[in-house]
């Protein structure tokens, strides 16, 4: 579908001007919008309803799909027999959205996903300690959003070590072990950010020690809902992430289950970057149009991976600002923003079975 597929991966994720990026995201949105239109009935009736065009000349000329749709309806652009997986992203007592693979879209969104996240931390597999029980990952059984968040990023480390144990407890010698064994080398961390807190930060803190980790980099992901009820502020948490795991490189990342493999990273300044194959608006929370830099609205999330699905314009239920384009402090081409948290009165999803 790509015009020409290696470009695709050959270009560096934020080395992009946003005008430059724009013009070929928007080529490869319209290519999926037709492609969506002929292979998905649903998607067809949608794009006919809402009177949208054949070709879109901005990011807001795309439809936008609801992403409680992705609940509510069944939103294939391939065939039953060639579904390679399907991912679940479940609700609290709520509906799961479903979203099926082929073996192209699965493997397009896993190289995505580690195009980006080497562009952080480099080509070396570190060693990796993940906030995570093991059957999680080795469940492979109703693949979850979550699980298939920790085991998309698993593959980035080595010589993994799963924190938790099956009831949610820190496995003590485990996490013991490995930060004794990698002592003064970089390791990797990962959790969804509230289970980071809950599992390891608070345990960490409770006992009054830190491990003698100096190199650590820390990715999390996931709601901030819970720990604002608990007040806990990013800065909060770098810090204790600093106190507790040695001279971390903390980053957040932002992302929808509906559209695995385009994440966005948070930089050193704090900001989300959108990577060559994704891009964000903001728009009006009631109007839905579309805002200008430095306003709050609902944030709508477009993606150049969604072959096997039409997920690749999703409005989100989450609240951000577009804070600028090209002109991050980090040096980092492209647009940039800050996640604020869900909209009320939507429906809310348990924060460690979402991957967003
Ligand atoms: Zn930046």
């Amino acid at each position: 579908m790509n015009d020409d597929p290696q470009a695709f991966w050959d270009e560096s994720v934020y080395g992009l001007s946003q005008v430059d990026k724009q013009a070929w995201l928007l080529n490869q949105l319209n290519l999926l919008s037709a492609h969506h239109r002929c292979h998905c009935h649903a998607y067809q009736t949608l794009c006919s309803a809402a009177g949208v065009g054949e070709t879109a000349a901005r990011y807001d000329e795309i439809l936008p799909l609801a992403v409680r749709l992705f609940k509510h309806l069944k939103l294939a652009s391939i065939e039953d027999d060639e579904v390679f997986k399907t991912l679940t992203s479940s609700g609290t007592g709520g509906a799961k959205s479903h979203i099926v693979l082929d073996r192209n879209t699965a493997a397009m969104q896993s190289k995505a996903l580690v195009k980006i996240m080497q562009s952080w931390m480099g080509r070396a597999r570190l060693p990796m300690l993940l906030v995570e029980q093991p059957s999680l990952v080795a469940n492979r059984q109703g693949f979850s959003a979550r699980g298939a968040g920790a085991l998309g990023l698993s593959f980035l480390g080595r010589d993994h070590c799963y924190a938790l144990d099956d009831s949610m407890q820190p496995n003590w010698p485990a996490i013991e072990a490995f930060a004794e064994r990698y002592r003064d080398q970089p390791v990797l961390i990962f959790g969804f950010t509230f289970m980071l807190w809950q599992c390891l930060l608070e345990p960490l803190a409770e006992r009054g020690i830190s491990l003698p980790l100096s190199h650590a980099l820390i990715f999390h992901s996931g709601g901030w809902k819970k720990l604002t009820h608990l007040a806990v502020s990013h800065a909060d948490f770098n810090q204790r992430c600093r106190e507790h795991l040695g001279s971390a490189q903390v980053h957040n990342f932002y992302g929808m289950a509906e559209q695995t493999g385009s994440i966005f990273v948070s930089c050193e300044h704090g900001h989300l970057h959108a990577p060559r194959y994704a891009d964000v608006i903001i728009r009006h929370r009631q109007t839905m149009q579309p805002m200008a830099i430095g306003e709050m609205g609902l944030i709508q999330v477009f993606s150049a991976l969604a072959h096997s699905y039409p997920g690749h314009s999703i409005v989100t239920e989450d609240l951000g600002i577009w804070l600028g384009d090209d002109d991050c402090l980090c040096g980092r081409k492209g647009r940039y923003f800050q996640v604020l948290g869900r909209e009320q009165n939507t429906e809310v999803r348990g924060c460690s079975d979402t991957f967003n």
